[in-house]
């Protein structure tokens, strides 16, 4: 299986375009020192691919169109084409669906994501009936979790690589109404574990990404052990950053992400074969390479996502 981090930052970007933090001024000057070396960072993108012709993308950023044309994979093969058939959606966060208006020219692209989910972007979100102007274009499959399912392009091809959803109780962002935010919240986010045959060896290689988890309870440190590669939520470092940073705010928990502090703890004595957080914010200290928290992470195992990233399992 081919694996693509084409962006690695929270929603925001690294650096943010109105923050000056520590992290994003030094960034911005962009010299790099002893106390002090970070790469700048577009916003979470995953792209993957068990042959390397076809693609499916988990999320649709908002930097999308940009990173398309970074990554020499995802060029079109003739006048009007895509290699990327499809588009697995983990949740509604702006910064994980906006990219889906980026991709509204024509194209034939199946998306995936929970009904909850597919009702607040069709039934809530007239501007995403642009990507259902003619027929064939974007056919919108609801997800069910539990049970793994093939990933199809928009003509039903079964792709070989297949998706498995849990969902994780969590809030919707604050644009969705309090009518769906009510009933659905169980349907809010999910941990997203992808499985396809290695062209080396045909063994079942698995990847599981999961951008934005609160807790890490005993069912999901089950379904994580013994995953070839973990993308887990690396938003924060602390529980209270933003507030320490900003003076006001919200905790890391209470805007439905666990600290990277606490799921180093959680995730000590669990096996997988990579671990690496993503999506990290522009205020995380794990963007500096010279940070201590930086080197606790890396001594205890895990990379920290850079983009442009490529894996092949
Ligand atoms: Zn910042």
């Amino acid at each position: 299986m081919h694996v693509r981090i084409l962006g690695s930052a929270a929603g925001g970007r690294f650096p943010q375009w109105n923050c000056g933090c520590g992290n994003c001024v030094a960034a911005r000057e962009n010299k790099p020192t002893r106390k002090f070396t970070a790469k700048p960072r577009t916003q979470a993108q995953l792209a993957l691919s068990s042959d390397g012709s076809r693609w499916f993308l988990a999320g649709a950023s908002p930097d999308l169109a940009f990173q398309i044309e970074a990554a020499p994979e995802l060029h079109p093969r003739a006048l009007r084409d895509s290699p990327i058939a499809g588009v697995v959606l983990a949740s509604a966060d702006l910064d994980h669906v906006i990219g889906l208006l980026l991709l509204r020219e024509l194209q034939p692209l199946r998306v995936y994501a929970a009904p909850s989910i597919l009702r607040i972007l069709r039934d809530e979100n007239s501007m995403f009936g642009m990507l259902n102007r003619i027929e064939p274009q974007v056919v919108w499959t609801p997800m069910t979790a539990g049970a793994p399912f093939p990933l199809q392009d928009a003509a039903g091809n079964d792709c070989e690589v297949s998706c498995e959803a849990i969902f994780l109780s969590n809030r919707f962002p604050k644009y969705v109404k309090s009518k769906i935010q009510n009933e659905e919240a169980r349907t809010a986010s999910a941990a997203l574990f992808f499985q396809a045959k290695s062209p080396k060896s045909s063994a079942v290689k698995s990847v599981a990404y999961i951008p934005a988890v609160e807790k890490l309870d005993n069912e999901l440190l089950a379904k994580i052990e013994g995953v070839d590669v973990l993308l887990l939520d690396g938003t924060f470092w602390s529980n209270d950053e933003l507030i320490r940073i900003q003076g006001n705010g919200e905790t890391a928990h209470q805007m439905g992400h666990i600290p990277v502090e606490e799921s180093l703890r959680l995730l000590k004595n669990t096996k997988v074969g990579r671990r690496i957080y993503m999506h990290i914010n522009n205020t995380n200290p794990i963007l500096n390479e010279e940070s201590p928290e930086h080197r606790a992470a890396r001594a205890a195992g895990w990379e920290v996502a850079e983009d442009s990233w490529h894996l092949e399992l």
